[in-house]
């Protein structure tokens, strides 16, 4: 083991990691060092294609000089101000313009800046809960997440997350939290259900929850248009019309989690435009800065908005608000980060590539014995890996099939995800281009040939 990665193991507190494995050496570590375009350089020189952008945020590619340029530019005229009590800067209101009139859902009215997805979402209940006060509407306090979410890990983001490994022994406070079902449709429904049906399903359990629990102790329902984390999931044929319709039948506000889906990756400006969503609440992050600096935005609709203005002549100032909030060096790298999405066409791209890699991922893998489901949408997609894809049986847990397979993609020189049971994602950079995506399908294979005939042969 080097000095360097002896220092890691000693000093360094990861997120999400396995501390006594990382202590141990028992989890490989990988100390990166460089990035150009979709390619990672690791301490020891080894290359790697990123085929999940990082956690699906470098939409534009690694070492674009424009956005450091920028960057740098801004940080040497004015590194930093506060934006509290209506103190401005110049990027952040382009910045706000700019995502108001071109990339927000249509209605949004003002965005509010954080740092990171889980504070934005962590805003967003705030607001909601002010939002209702104000109305004098004090009963309404929960909120639905769905199973298998992902909105965070602070205190009620970690509690609207809906994966057990981001509750345990974290005291997080459930009692405002309902749960409504994922809606995977290859994985929960049952035999010979068509899609409507099976939206159908979800969308009467929604109902039913909402009867149960009483519409009026509502105050909002979160999630992300296309799952991401808990497993990339794509909703089933007119699964977001048919929400929509409940949740404004007993007005609750809908929150779109658009920190993976926003910013092109689903092939579309966001992930509401993709399915038609329109919301009263929006989450951006990672590809709004293609993580080139850490900023989150909060974007809220008219009404949301005319709401909280008209209560602060009786409530007086908002008392909410973090010190980087619209940071001068978040707002251009964004900026930056925008001219390139816009002039590249990185949207469309993501939508040809990302189709042309499911399309050669399906033709390569869609008859393999431990291949159950192939699925995706633009540059998001996801093999589901199965003990008998016949009856949809699948390995038990603890085996990590998946883990094993994203460690020989490594080894391959590819760089992909381990989500959930015995799924592997990907979400490629927007930038992928059609070799790009062959190469991505050549070595998964090697890493599929490394891993899966011993666990075939082993069933
Ligand atoms: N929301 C979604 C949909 C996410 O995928 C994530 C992170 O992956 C977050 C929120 C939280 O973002 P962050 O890790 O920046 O706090």
């Amino acid at each position: 083991m080097t000095s360097l990665e002896q220092s890691d193991r000693r000093h360094f507190f990861h997120p999400g990691t396995h501390a006594y494995d990382h202590a141990t050496g028992a989890l490989k570590g990988l100390i990166i060092s460089e990035g150009r375009g979709i390619h990672l350089t690791d301490v020891e020189g080894r290359e790697y294609i990123d085929g999940f952008s990082g956690l699906y945020c470098v939409n534009v590619g690694y070492g674009r000089e424009e956005i450091a340029e920028r960057m740098a530019e801004q940080c040497r005229r004015l590194s930093y101000y506060h934006t509290y009590v209506g103190t401005s800067n110049e990027p952040v209101i382009e910045l706000s313009q700019r995502l108001i009139e071109q990339w927000a859902p249509p209605g949004m009215a003002k965005v509010f800046y954080g740092m990171s997805g889980s504070d934005a979402n962590e805003t967003q209940i705030k607001l909601v809960w002010y939002y209702n006060n104000i109305l004098g509407r004090k009963n309404r306090k929960k909120i639905i997440a769905r199973e298998r979410a992902y909105h965070g890990s602070g205190i009620v983001t970690g509690a609207l997350t809906g994966l057990p490994v981001y509750h345990a022994n974290f005291d997080c406070p459930f009692d405002r939290v309902l749960r409504t079902l994922c809606p995977d449709y290859y994985r929960d429904a049952e035999p010979g259900i068509s899609e409507s049906d099976f939206t159908a399903h979800c969308v009467a359990e929604l109902e039913a929850l909402i009867q149960r629990e009483g519409p009026d102790t509502i105050a909002a329902f979160i999630a992300e248009p296309m799952n991401g984390t808990g497993g990339i999931v794509p909703p089933p044929a007119g699964y977001w019309p048919a929400v929509q319709a409940v949740l404004r039948r007993h007005d609750i506000l809908l929150i779109a989690d658009e920190v993976v889906c926003g910013f092109g990756r689903l092939g579309a400006r966001t992930g509401c435009e993709r399915f038609g969503i329109e919301p009263d609440l929006v989450t951006f992050a990672k590809g709004l800065t293609s993580a080139y600096a850490p900023l989150s935005a909060v974007a809220v609709s008219e009404g949301f908005w005319d709401v909280l203005m008209s209560g602060s002549r009786e409530h007086g100032m908002m008392g909410h608000g973090w010190t980087y909030s619209g940071h001068p060096l978040g707002a251009v790298a964004a900026l930056a980060n925008l001219d390139i999405m816009e002039r590249e066409r990185l949207v469309e791209n993501a939508d040809h590539v990302g189709g042309y890699l499911l399309e050669r991922l399906r033709a390569s893998f869609g008859d393999h014995p431990a291949v159950g489901d192939i699925r995706g949408i633009g540059m998001l997609m996801a093999i589901q890996l199965m003990q008998d894809p016949a009856t949809r049986t699948p390995f038990p847990a603890q085996r990590r099939i998946n883990a094993n397979v994203v460690d020989a993609a490594r080894e391959q020189g590819l760089l992909v995800r381990a989500l959930g049971t015995d799924i592997v994602g990907f979400a490629p950079p927007l930038i992928t281009t059609r070799q790009d995506a062959d190469e991505i399908v050549t070595r998964i294979a090697a890493a599929f040939e490394d891993v899966l005939p011993r666990v075939v042969a082993a069933k």
